[in-house]
């Protein structure tokens, strides 16, 4: 006889561990198949080793900008290996924290690759165990895309592969215009890499306000990244002192390293979603509704499996609501709106609700707030940088219904502008907000004038 649980979760990331914990909590016999690491893509190689990349790399800033404070700095020199050792020490600490949490909640928890039988069953591919679960959640998240084949297709890397170099390239090309792909442009730019960023369309950042896109265009060319629009990589060659990258509508660029963060996919393949008859959207995401249900009722799927937001804390929530729902009799739907956000580029981006553009398409009247600075710290470091922050206003109720910001800290602001946001404040809420002086942050509070005001042209009478 197989063995027999409640809930059989496949995926040990950031939606998968959260369900587990809980529905255990609730009562359920869970077990929990991982085929990598526990932990996911965002503690083993997304968010969490991205964001100590993203440290390391602004040091380079701050010994530079010490010496207008009076510091003196000698020499500072950077290891890569160091950094990557100490990188990897703490995702081990963490994967075994996420581990241990798991185990105190009773939760079992199989080393194996898990795909689906049938509707009810589960077939660990390890030990060819099969086990029969009343429930199965499928946390299986995403995995780099990196598109059609070109020649030279051997030589690319993708952000798995970043984490682990054995050492710092001195020249790298990225390809993409995603947050990702910023990222890294930063990180190795930091670091002191010759970075060139490669994106087919016109701008990078797609989805985001035009202004923040223009800023921080500006500020990553300001700071030596080369990038390349309108353009693609269509080939790779080896050569003598490197890879010689043949880009379209440009000449080609001789590199080290080629990186291609060109996207996500969610990781379905070979799941065995046709034997248990769950079916995928247009996009080849799982299809779900808002209770995170599939196609067939015990059958949920959540996270990067799914097309919703990809971002760790939306997998954590749509996980905790599934088990609340499904196992904590408390049908429980994720708020997807207003969802903040940052890009740990340099400068950082942090973001929440509607762009200029969104909003104009949405409301009658529209009001545009927005102010560029210099930061107080540069002006003794003599740094060539500027912040930017913009409020989008529905001009009929006055309700603030996106922030943008780019600059020092802009993920840390926009985590509690996200509050106020949240809970419908309007421009003279904002207004009403005493400001906190010296800060940077206080010129959300203190910005009087329109910079715009958009009003939709009633439709010509018929
Ligand atoms: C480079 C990078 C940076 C990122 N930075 C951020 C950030 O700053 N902030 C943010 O919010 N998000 C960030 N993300 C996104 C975030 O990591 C994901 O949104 C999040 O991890 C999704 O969680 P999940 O539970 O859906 O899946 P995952 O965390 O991807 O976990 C899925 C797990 O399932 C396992 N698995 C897959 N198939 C099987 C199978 N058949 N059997 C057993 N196990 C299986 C995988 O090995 C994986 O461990 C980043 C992602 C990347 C790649």
């Amino acid at each position: 006889m197989p063995q027999e649980v409640d809930l059989f979760v496949i995926g040990a990331g950031s939606g998968g561990v959260r369900a587990a914990r809980i529905a255990s909590n609730h009562g359920a016999k869970v077990m929990i198949a991982e085929e990598y690491r526990i932990g996911g893509t965002c503690v083993i190689r997304g968010c969490v080793p991205k964001k100590l990349l993203v440290l390391a790399s602004r040091f380079a800033d701050e010994f530079e900008d010490a010496a207008g404070y009076g510091w003196t700095v000698l020499q500072p020199s950077f290891s890569w290996p160091v950094l990557i050792a100490n990188k990897d020490r703490e995702i081990a600490r963490l994967e075994a924290a996420y581990t241990a949490n798991l185990e105190r909640a009773k939760v079992a928890i199989v080393k194996s690759r898990a795909v689906l039988a049938d509707p009810h069953t589960v077939k660990l591919t390890a030990t060819g165990e099969a086990i029969r679960a009343k429930q199965i959640l499928i946390a299986t998240g995403g995995a780099p895309s990196l598109g059609k084949e070109i020649e030279g297709n051997e030589h690319i890397i993708s952000s798995n592969e970043a984490f682990h170099l054995p050492e710092l390239p001195k020249r790298i090309l990225i390809q993409g215009g995603g947050y990702i792909a910023v990222e890294f442009a930063s990180i190795f730019n930091g670091l002191g890499s010759d970075v060139t960023l490669v994106y087919r369309r016109d701008n990078i950042l797609r989805g985001f306000d035009d202004d923040v896109r223009n800023h921080l265009r500006g500020e990553m060319e300001k700071r030596g990244i080369k990038i390349v629009t309108k353009a693609i990589v269509e080939g790779i060659e080896k050569v003598d002192y490197g890879l010689c990258v043949m880009l379209s509508d440009h000449e080609d660029v001789v590199v080290d390293k080629v990186m291609f963060a060109t996207g996500r996919r969610p990781n379905v393949e070979g799941l065995g979603l046709e034997a248990a008859g769950v079916k995928l959207d247009e996009k080849g995401a799982i299809a779900v509704n808002e209770f995170s249900q599939t196609s067939v009722p015990h059958v949920y799927a959540i996270g990067d499996g799914t097309d919703r937001i990809a971002l760790t804390p939306v997998a954590i929530r749509e996980g905790h609501a599934f088990a609340d729902t499904v196992f904590g009799g408390k049908p429980t739907r994720v708020d997807h709106r207003d969802v903040a956000t940052a890009v740990f580029s340099e400068p950082e981006v942090g973001v929440i609700g509607l762009t200029e553009a969104e909003a104009c398409e949405r409301f009658d009247k529209v009001d545009i707030y927005k102010t560029s600075f210099r930061p107080m710290k540069a002006t003794l470091a003599g740094r060539d940088t500027r912040m930017f922050m913009k409020l989008v206003v529905d001009g009929v109720t006055d309700r603030v219904v996106g922030c943008h910001i780019a600059g020092p800290e802009a993920g840390e602001m926009i985590q509690l502008v996200g509050v106020a946001i949240k809970m419908k404040a309007t421009k003279a809420d904002f207004d009403a907000t005493m400001a906190v002086h010296p800060t940077a942050a206080e010129e959300l509070v203190t910005m009087r004038e329109k910079a715009a005001s958009h009003v939709r042209r009633p439709a010509a009478a018929e």
